[in-house]
């Protein structure tokens, strides 16, 4: 251990303890050197092991846009622990889930209106393509097995995921997924650093048409795009692109999955990007923001068209529909924490507010314009990212250093890839806008 090798920053742990956890995605041995552990959390903030007081400029993983340690969350979850601590997903049920399924439908676009649970965002991305085959092979179409998903695009983790899924380094090391094309992302070179949505683009959509030629629609089952790609560092579609890919989808007969798992429930200033772009998918995923992060929890979210396809299953009606489902899917507690969520979302009115603080948040970010080794800002709702690269024959930054500058000043914010990204927590105040984007631009100058 380097530098907090003080009990009070190791929180006491060993080292036998701190080698014991295999940490998800990279960095357990940094990590493990000069560990930076999180003790507590309430409302925009933080506090570190070491006694600071850090701001949230990721709401979590994107999960927890309406503060830490609501009451409200906190006292929905004491009482459904004391009261149903868990309840079998199948043959039984319980009636949070059906209250938390009807609430999630009313902040749907019109149409998606059956909600399958899940435990996350990757278990829901699973969830609607084995849907999307099974949908097929029920309509009598089961050469349609194909699918196609986007350069840049995240879909978590599971195989399914990774394979329609387009950031490079989560895929080279597994090999063969599971049948899948991809478009082309849509960053052009003449979209740098605009504002909000791309004016050009759209026709990149067009390349959907020339994939379906290439493969036969005969034999794809369904398209996956996240609306705005999140992880690969926030990258709002076009203007008109998502309805051309929609118009191509009908065309051809291809299904439309939408994956809102950091787009649902707020993010860029509506209930979900579907309905802030104005297209409607046949599948959405969702998940974090659904519990605020609180308690794990995904859905997948289906036109009842797929569902009653599903109902249509010929022999007694105990019989399997679908044979899919997790031992967490709908659990009691995380429902609980979905209802409550929600509640909070609508009562403090965070989804509009989210549309009146995002102007300036987009400001503050694009006054960073200019700063060296910035080379260009993206932004939508409350997210927003930088792209960082090194000029040639400049000494390269890495967005990992730029994060760590900014968690010694006090602030949280993600790198990935080459990208560093800010989601801001729908509660954000002004001052705090300009606080965390001033610590970045400062960071990044010192770095430099
Ligand atoms: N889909 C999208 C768009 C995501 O951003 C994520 C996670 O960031 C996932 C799926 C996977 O969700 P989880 O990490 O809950 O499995």
């Amino acid at each position: 251990m380097n530098k907090n090798n003080d009990d009070q920053a190791l929180c006491g742990l060993s080292q036998e303890q701190l080698d014991a956890h295999w940490m998800p995605y990279s960095g357990n041995r940094e990590f493990k050197k000069d560990p930076r552990l999180i003790v507590s959390a309430k409302g925009n903030y933080y506090t570190s092991a070491d006694g600071r007081k850090i701001f949230d400029g990721l709401s979590g993983l994107w999960t927890c846009g309406a503060g830490h340690s609501r009451p409200e969350i906190i006292e929905a979850v004491s009482r459904q622990v004391k009261e149903l601590d868990y309840s079998p997903a199948f043959q039984y049920g319980h009636p949070k889930s059906f209250e938390l399924a009807h609430r999630i439908t009313e902040l749907m676009p019109e149409g998606l209106n059956r909600v399958f649970f899940t435990g996350s965002g990757s278990e829901s991305v699973e969830t609607a393509l084995k849907v999307a085959r099974a949908y097929w092979r029920k309509k009598g179409q089961a050469s349609k097995t194909r699918f196609i998903g986007r350069v840049k695009g995240y879909h978590g983790v599971n195989w399914g995921g990774v394979s329609v899924g387009g950031i490079v380094g989560n895929r080279a090391l597994y090999g063969q997924g599971i049948d899948a094309v991809h478009l082309p992302h849509t960053m052009l070179p003449e979209n740098l650093f605009s504002k909000g949505m791309p004016e050009t683009g759209a026709h990149l959509a067009d390349e959907l048409e020339a994939m379906l030629a290439l493969h036969d629609a005969s034999n794809i089952a369904a398209v996956i795009v996240e609306p705005l790609a999140g992880s690969a560092g926030v990258i709002p579609p076009p203007v008109g692109y998502l309805k051309r890919l929609r118009e191509i989808c009908d065309k051809h007969n291809i299904l439309l999955i939408f994956d809102e798992v950091i787009t649902g429930f707020g993010r860029m200033g509506s209930n979900t990007g579907a309905e802030e772009f104005g297209v409607v998918p046949d599948m959405m995923t969702i998940a974090k923001q659904l519990t605020n992060g609180v308690i794990p929890m995904g859905a997948m979210v289906a036109k009842q068209e797929i569902y009653d396809t599903f109902m249509e299953a010929g022999g007694a009606e105990y019989m399997l529909e679908l044979p899919h489902g997790y031992t967490y899917s709908a659990h009691p507690v995380a429902c609980a924490a979905g209802l409550a969520s929600l509640d909070i979302l609508a009562q403090d009115k965070l989804v509009e507010r989210v549309k009146t603080v995002s102007p300036q948040f987009q400001e503050m970010l694009h006054s960073l314009k200019g700063t060296k080794y910035v080379s260009d800002i993206r932004n939508y709702g409350l997210a927003g990212a930088l792209t960082i690269e090194s000029a040639p024959g400049e000494p390269a930054l890495r967005p990992f250093q730029i994060a760590m500058k900014c968690w010694e000043k006090g602030f949280y914010v993600r790198c990935g890839g080459d990208t560093i990204q800010l989601g801001l927590p729908f509660t954000v105040e002004n001052a705090e806008i300009d606080n965390v984007i001033n610590a970045l631009g400062e960071s990044i100058n010192e770095l430099a």
